[in-house]
């Protein structure tokens, strides 16, 4: 549930509603907003307690929340959330780029390509250094050796990096070397990760599964609130269909659904969306259109020789290309870049 305070309640009625929601064993939330502060309570039964807080000095109304996804959804939060990294916004009126390799292969093939997608104007450098691959076989990425050098690169360039934990036991050793933690849509659902992450003191880039609903999303997203971590990125990167002639099929229409819904920015990665390169200019303007916060787009300095993700992976001149009429979009629904 959650307890709505009086416009310009002070903190000390604040205070003691929070003292209230802990004494009485559940976990509070508050919501410093502009206009009034909004306490959520969380944990088994707070309903039985609605009429308990109506009483305290400051409060305006106890609601019940409706929603399964409580603090991911709009409900408890209308303002939309902007996530700071590294002096970047995330969520404002400025369109965020994230791009570079689907791996970090080697040093030269990573600063290369950071270096590329810096002077094409990226905010956000990627690099995936623990690799969930379909086939155990694969290329499963450098592990350690992978994030120092993503840390190296982030000296180099002044970028904020981020890169894929794929278990909880990945996430004390990663945040040493990442600004963002992305979960992968392979483990959109590994709730022991999920609470991990909850604890990070570090923003969550969470990538939808590739058979989730957007409420399976959502839920994931307040997996890792109820930590007490807020700070999520959500992302969608296609799903499976009957459709064949994409490696998934971007669901589009996710992102204002999403964006209905949850406070959360929404970002969308066009190339894990379609699979080609050839797709991911066409398909990252549909999403910027429909109110994407940011893209997230694999580049490769030389696609062909890729240890992953090559056929997806556009070149520098081709990022370039993208990145130069991506303000267009953007002005044309009223957003930046
Ligand atoms: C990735 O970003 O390289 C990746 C593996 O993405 P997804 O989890 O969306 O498949
Ligand atoms: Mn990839």
């Amino acid at each position: 549930m959650i307890v709505i305070m009086q416009q310009g309640s002070p903190r000390v009625e604040i205070d003691a509603v929070i003292e209230e929601i802990d004494r009485l064993g559940f976990r509070s939330h508050p919501i410093y907003g502009v206009e009034r502060t909004v306490v959520g309570v969380i944990g088994d039964n707070t309903r039985d307690h609605l009429e308990h807080f109506e009483h305290f000095d400051g409060v305006e109304r106890v609601l019940p929340i409706l929603q399964p996804y409580k603090f991911a959804g709009r409900e408890v939060q209308q303002e939309k959330t902007t996530i700071q990294v590294n002096g970047l916004t995330i969520g404002g009126p400025r369109i965020v780029c994230i791009a570079g390799p689907c791996s970090v292969e080697s040093r030269e093939q990573f600063m290369t390509t950071a270096r590329a997608v810096k002077d094409a104007g990226a905010d956000i450098l990627r690099g995936g250094a623990f690799k969930p691959r379909t086939s155990p076989y694969s290329f499963k990425g450098l592990k350690e050796e992978g994030l120092r050098i993503l840390a190296e690169a982030k000296q180099e360039t002044g970028m904020p990096v981020v890169a894929e934990v794929m278990d909880a036991r990945h996430v004390e050793m990663a945040d040493q070397y990442v600004d963002l933690f992305q979960v992968g849509a392979r483990n959109m659902q590994n709730f022991t990760l999920l609470e991990e992450l909850g604890r990070a003191n570090k923003p969550v880039f969470l990538k939808r599964g590739m058979s989730a609903t957007v409420e399976d999303l959502l839920m994931a997203a307040e997996y890792v609130i109820s930590e007490g971590n807020r700070n999520i990125v959500l992302c969608e990167r296609g799903i499976r269909t009957f459709e064949t002639a994409t490696r998934n099929t971007l669901d589009v229409s996710a992102i204002p659904v999403i964006k209905r819904l949850s406070h959360l920015p929404v970002f969308a990665d066009p190339s894990h969306g379609g699979g080609h390169w050839w797709l991911v200019e066409p398909l990252s303007f549909a999403c910027v259109a429909a109110g994407a916060d940011g893209l997230m787009v694999e580049v490769h300095h030389n696609p062909r020789v890729a240890l992953s993700d090559g056929p997806q992976s556009l070149t520098p001149k081709n990022f370039q290309k993208l990145m130069s009429r991506l303000p267009e979009i953007a002005a044309a629904v009223d957003r930046s870049r």
